[in-house]
């Protein structure tokens, strides 16, 4: 009796065929789930140089040890490819009921292979899988698949599916399940690519656990102390919205395309303003949190507009980042990108690109379709996003993401593309928060806010401007998040409400797993599976020179962002080498002999070692 499975589904959609595998226990034990499991299955099966687009490239969805139990914020699912915005992996982490309900059905994970000849949809239920005829869904939004998969299979049917961006290959599309998303490095795209529309599963529980009834004592006391954690009831109360005013103060929150950091009007759109129009909560499976914010617009030109959202990375991306203060505006263009299945991060920093290139004069609206893009205005934004989804115009360029945008443009239009390794930045000011932009910096997967948290910087507890002695604190940061993303537990740090040992035992009384009784054995996990993605990028040929910040934060002095008024990033060189030394890597960004070894990671030496020359 366990609560893992054991088991994936891998689909091989060139032949139309599936077949259910064991999940050997050393990778359960090496790598425990989620992100860590996806990741070593990425590395062993994908060869180095894959076209991300092609048949070759492969998507894994996996859940954790915890998922579909009655732990709290533990039923998420992760995402791994090989991303078509860097080239490099790609890890995401999906919310909603769809990982839980997979793995009710049986199964740990799904991996994805090959490419249909015609758009298909997979259903999995108690008489098998199937891989089915997509025609009729082929087109629809997200919200219409889920409708229509529903009619199809039964009200209680869970899905997963891509909209008409990840159909149309815009590069940063995403997996949508109920309103939650996952994948902003392109696994929507990489699933278009594959012409794989939809993932619907139905089934019951319930899950076996090892130890039912110490699973439940430990649970309980978790459960006890989440019930009037403050941090826990604000997160219900206004979502992560509540970042907004605090980060705007101290010039982390950027604003026109990371040109200043202050934001007139700003609390047009703080977490009050948008209580105000608040209708009830949604979330994940087994949260008692659940902070998705359900808000609806009354009146106005999006009168009827209704989103799970949006949170702080959105109020930013469409918001802040435009100068755009107009909440209505936020509602209305959230829910836009969740039907068309777009991530709301790289498309607000791609429309933002193009407002300050009509700003400076390097496109005009011979370039855009006609539409004057000035700062604050929403209509146009809307228009962008619409077209970016569809692949229409303008929105042809802009859905290939900043860098491939700035390519093709020219002009010294690179020097406004805010991206790191192909993936756009998301609501944090590196020259605000020196640690984080350490984080954007240093991320295997371009600069993702999901990539490692410093919470005491963030929060003020240590000096966010110093620029030295700052890699060992992000190298734990990134080390944790891995870790978490293993588990795998939600982000949000007060709404799980368990500490490293309780943690591990809420492991071991699932799983039976003696090795998961010691915090610093799962912390390993989470080492571990961060130098294996910094493998697999390595053997894609990146290095230390692809570690790095945009121009912009490296030579220009932030504008009017109160206490970080004028800074520059100027000591990224020496934030690298103590991120490197913290985490056994040689000063090019690579991991050592010893500490491939030192992580049981002994059998990835020869291919670091051909690759890295
Ligand atoms: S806090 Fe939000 S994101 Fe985290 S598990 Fe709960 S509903 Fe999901």
């Amino acid at each position: 009796m366990s609560s893992y499975n054991g088991r994936l589904i891998r689909l091989d959609l060139t032949n139309r065929r599936s077949r259910v595998e064991g999940i050997p226990e050393r990778r359960m034990k090496e790598y425990l789930g989620g992100r860590g499991v996806g990741v070593s299955y990425l590395y062993d099966e994908l060869k180095p140089g894959v076209e991300p687009l092609s048949a070759d490239n492969k998507v894994i969805l996996m859940m954790g040890p915890l998922g579909a139990t009655q732990a709290m914020s533990v039923s998420r699912m992760a995402l791994v490819t090989k991303s078509p915005m860097t080239g490099a992996i790609a890890k995401s982490v999906m919310g909603g009921n769809f990982g839980a309900y997979l793995k009710f059905a049986g199964y740990d994970g799904i991996i994805v292979e090959g490419e249909a000849d015609k758009p298909v949809y997979v259903h999995i239920d108690k008489d098998g899988i199937k891989i089915l005829d997509a025609a009729g869904l082929w087109g629809l939004d997200t919200q219409q698949t889920h409708e229509k998969l529903r009619q199809m299979h039964g009200k209680a049917t869970q899905v997963a599916c891509i909209g008409p961006a990840g159909e149309r290959l815009v590069r940063y599309a995403l997996l949508i399940s109920n309103l939650r998303c996952g994948g902003r490095t392109g696994v929507g795209t990489v699933l278009g690519a594959k012409k794989l529309k939809a993932f619907a599963v139905n089934s019951a529980g319930p899950l076996s656990l090892y130890d039912a009834e110490g699973f439940r004592k430990v649970n309980k006391e978790v459960i006890e102390g989440l019930k009037t954690s403050p941090g826990r009831i604000r997160m219900s109360d206004f979502g992560t919205s509540y970042l907004t005013l605090g980060f705007e103060k101290v010039g982390i929150f950027p604003v026109k395309n990371f040109q200043e950091g202050h934001l007139e009007g700003v609390e047009k759109i703080s977490e009050e303003a948008l209580v105000s129009i608040k209708t009830k909560n949604d979330g994940c499976y087994g949260c008692m949190t659940k902070c998705g914010q359900v808000r609806k617009v009354s009146g106005g030109s999006y009168d009827g507009a209704t989103s799970e959202g949006p949170d702080y990375e959105t109020i930013w991306s469409l918001g802040g980042n435009l100068a755009n203060t107009d909440k209505d505006s936020l509602i209305a263009a959230d829910s836009l990108c969740d039907r068309l299945g777009l991530d709301t991060v790289s498309a607000g920093n791609s429309i933002g690109f193009a407002y300050e290139l009509y700003q400076r004069g390097i496109i005009t609206k011979k370039d855009t379709d006609g539409l004057e893009l000035n700062w604050g205005d929403h209509a146009a934004m809307m228009k962008l996003l619409e077209k970016i989804g569809n692949r229409e115009g303008f929105g042809q360029l802009l859905g290939e993401g900043t860098k491939r945008a700035a390519a093709k443009i020219g002009k010294g239009a690179e020097d406004y593309a805010i991206q790191v390794k192909g993936l756009e930045l998301p609501a944090y000011e590196p020259r605000a928060v020196k640690g984080y932009g350490l984080v954007l910096a240093t991320s295997n997967i371009g600069a993702s806010h999901m990539y490692g948290r410093p919470r005491d910087e963030l929060s003020g507890k240590k000096d966010r401007l110093t620029e030295v002695d700052k890699g060992k604190d992000i190298a734990q940061a990134e080390i944790s998040q891995a870790t978490q993303d293993s588990v795998i537990q939600c982000s949000f740090g007060p709404v799980t409400g368990f500490s490293p040992q309780q943690r591990s035992d809420l492991l071991v009384a699932a799983t039976g797993f003696k090795e998961f009784a010691d915090p610093a054995y799962i912390e390993k996990v989470g080492e571990r599976t961060l130098c294996l993605e910094r493998c697999f990028n390595v053997r894609e040929g990146f290095d230390r020179k692809d570690d790095t910040l945009p121009k912009r934060m490296r030579t220009e002095p932030l504008k009017d962002a109160g206490p970080a008024t004028g800074q520059v990033f100027k000591n990224l060189d020496g934030l690298l080498d103590e991120f490197y030394d913290a985490l056994g890597y040689t000063r090019q960004g690579i991991p050592s002999e010893a500490k491939l070894k030192e992580l049981g990671l002994g059998g990835v030496v020869k291919d670091v070692k051909k690759y890295s020359k």
